[in-house]
C-alpha cells in the first residue's frame, strides 16, 4: 500500500536548498586545462558562498535520475529544471542571489568567465558521485530574457544494452535478428528525431551476428560514429581527400558481408550497394529519422528517386521507434480493465486480466481531505512519486514481403493507403504495439495515449 497516514518520510537523499546544506561529495574539476590550474580553481572555488547550492543541484539531478538541467535566468530569479526520462520538471523557483551564487561556482572552477553572461561559453568535467563515473557538460549563453544554462550529466562508460533492455518484445526480435542476419537486403532503422535512434542503431549492431561474417561501416571523417564491437569502420573526407564511392570500392574489394551505412551517402555509393546486394548477395543496414515505418519508406525512396524501384526490390524490413515511459514495478497499480474498454482497445475478451496505472501523489498542497486536514502521503522510493522509471523503446516492424513491395510502387506518395495496405496484412502498428505493451504491464495506458498524441 502507497497511500497510508503514516508519517512523512523523507524518501529520496535530495536535499532542499533551504536551511542549511550537507556539501555532496562530489567533485567538479575541469577538463581541458591544466591538472594544478583545474585543482587551484577548486580550491578557490570552495571558498565561494554558492559552492554548496551549486553542488546540491547537481548531486540531486544525478540522484533522481536526470540527464539534464536547465537553469533559466531573468531580473528576478531563476528557474531549475530537470530533464527525467525525456519529461522536464520544474523545481520550486531560486531567488537570484542564490542562483546567481551557484553560477559564479560553475564558471568559476570550470575556468569560464563569471562576469561574462552574454557570450556562450562551454566547459567539461569528469566526477565520480554514486560509485559511478560521469562526464558534465555545462553550457551558458545570454538569451532575450537573461542568461540559460544548460548541464548535461551523462556516464563515461554506456551501459551495453540489449534489445530486450529497450524493451522489444520477444517475438518482434526473433523477426527482427532474422532480417539483420539475412543476406541480399536492405533492413532500415528509423525513428523520429530525439526518440533514441543512435541507441538502438548500436544496440542492433552490437546484437547482431558478427562473428561468422564481416561487418564493415562507411562514415564521413568528420562525423564518425560511435566505435561498435566487430564492426570495421572505413572513413571517407580524410585528409587524402577520397570520396565515398571510392572509399566504398576500396572497402568492397575486401569482400565484407554486411555494410552498415549510417547513410546513403550519396548517388554513385547507393548505386554500388545496391550491386552489391543484387549480385553479390550482400546485406546492409541503413538508418533514418522518421516518423513511423511507412514515413521511412517513403523518405527513403523520396531521397534516392534515380534508384527507388531497386530500393524498394532490396528493401527486406523497417524498424521504428518511439520512447515511452516505464512504469515504476514497485508502485504501479493493477486494475482489471471493463470488457468495454478492452473492446474498443480491440482487445479480445479473457486475453488480459489486468493493466496497471501509474501512482502518482497529488501536489503537496492538495494533499487534504474533504475537512481540509492534512493527509500523509508515502512516497515510493523507487521512482520518488513520479510513478514511471526510465524509458522504454515502442517499435513498430514492418516486414517487406512480396505484396508490400507492389503496394509502396503503386503507393509511393500515399503514406495514409500505404499504412491501410499494412494493417490489413497484419502490421502491427504504434497503436497496437502501445497496447502489447499495457498488456505487459510495462507501461500505462494513458502514456501510450500520449505517444500516439505525439506530445
Ligand atoms: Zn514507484
Amino acid at each position: 500500500m502507497i497511500f497510508g497516514k503514516k508519517k512523512p518520510k523523507k524518501t529520496d537523499e535530495s536535499q532542499s536548498l533551504g536551511g542549511e546544506i550537507t556539501i555532496p561529495p562530489l567533485e567538479i574539476k575541469a577538463m581541458g586545462i591544466g591538472r594544478d590550474e583545474a585543482t587551484g580553481l577548486l580550491i578557490a572555488s570552495k571558498q565561494l558562498p554558492g559552492y554548496p547550492v551549486a553542488l546540491v543541484l547537481l548531486a540531486n539531478a544525478i540522484t533522481g535520475k536526470a540527464d539534464r538541467i536547465l537553469i533559466d535566468y531573468s531580473a528576478q530569479g531563476a528557474v531549475v529544471r530537470y530533464r527525467v526520462d525525456g519529461v522536464w520538471e520544474t523545481l520550486p523557483a531560486l531567488d537570484r542571489v542564490t542562483a546567481d551564487s551557484a553560477l559564479v561556482v560553475y564558471k568559476k572552477v570550470l575556468g569560464l568567465n563569471p562576469t561574462e553572461r552574454k557570450a556562450r561559453q562551454d566547459a567539461k568535467f569528469a566526477t565520480n558521485f554514486k560509485d559511478i563515473d560521469w562526464i558534465i557538460s555545462f553550457m551558458s549563453t545570454g538569451v532575450p530574457s537573461g542568461e540559460r544554462v544548460l548541464i548535461s550529466i551523462d556516464r563515461k562508460k554506456p551501459i551495453i544494452k540489449t534489445l530486450s533492455d529497450l524493451g522489444m518484445r520477444d517475438a518482434m526480435q526473433e523477426s527482427f535478428k532474422g532480417m539483420m542476419n539475412g543476406h541480399g537486403g536492405l533492413i532500415v532503422l528509423s525513428a523520429p528525431a530525439t526518440h533514441g535512434l543512435p541507441t538502438s542503431w548500436k544496440v542492433a549492431l552490437e546484437n547482431a551476428d558478427k562473428f561468422v561474417r564481416d561487418w564493415v561501416s562507411i562514415e564521413p571523417k568528420k562525423d564518425q560514429e560511435p566505435e561498435i564491437i566487430n564492426v570495421t569502420a572505413y572513413y571517407y573526407g580524410t585528409e587524402a581527400g577520397e570520396l565515398p564511392e571510392e572509399v566504398f570500392n576500396k572497402v568492397r574489394l575486401k569482400q565484407p558481408d554486411v555494410f552498415v551505412m549510417p547513410s546513403l551517402i550519396n548517388s554513385e555509393v547507393t548505386s554500388e550497394l545496391l550491386s552489391q546486394i543484387t549480385k553479390e548477395n550482400k546485406h546492409a543496414v541503413t538508418r533514418i529519422v522518421a516518423s513511423d515505418a511507412i514515413d521511412a519508406v517513403i523518405q527513403l525512396l523520396t531521397a534516392n528517386p534515380k534508384h527507388a524501384k531497386q530500393l524498394v526490390s532490396v528493401l527486406q524490413g523497417v524498424l521504428n521507434q518511439r520512447l515511452i515511459r516505464r512504469l515504476c514495478d514497485t508502485c504501479k497499480q493493477p486494475y482489471q480493465p471493463a470488457p468495454q474498454l478492452l473492446q474498443k482497445l480491440g482487445i479480445p475478451a479473457g486475453r488480459v486480466t489486468r493493466l496497471y496505472n501509474p501512482t502518482i501523489p497529488p501536489p503537496p498542497d492538495q494533499r487534504v481531505d474533504a475537512k481540509g486536514n492534512p493527509i500523509e502521503f508515502e512516497i515510493c522510493k523507487r521512482c520518488n512519486g513520479r510513478g514511471y522509471l526510465g524509458r522504454l523503446a515502442i517499435f513498430e516492424l514492418l516486414t517487406i514481403n512480396e505484396p508490400m513491395r507492389q503496394a509502396i510502387l503503386k503507393f509511393a506518395s500515399k503514406p495514409d493507403e500505404l499504412r491501410a495496405f499494412a494493417k490489413q496484412q497484419g502490421h502491427l502498428g504504434f497503436q497496437e504495439e502501445g497496447i502489447l505493451a499495457c498488456a505487459l504491464g510495462v507501461t500505462s495506458l494513458q502514456e501510450v495515449q500520449r505517444l500516439l498524441s505525439g506530445k
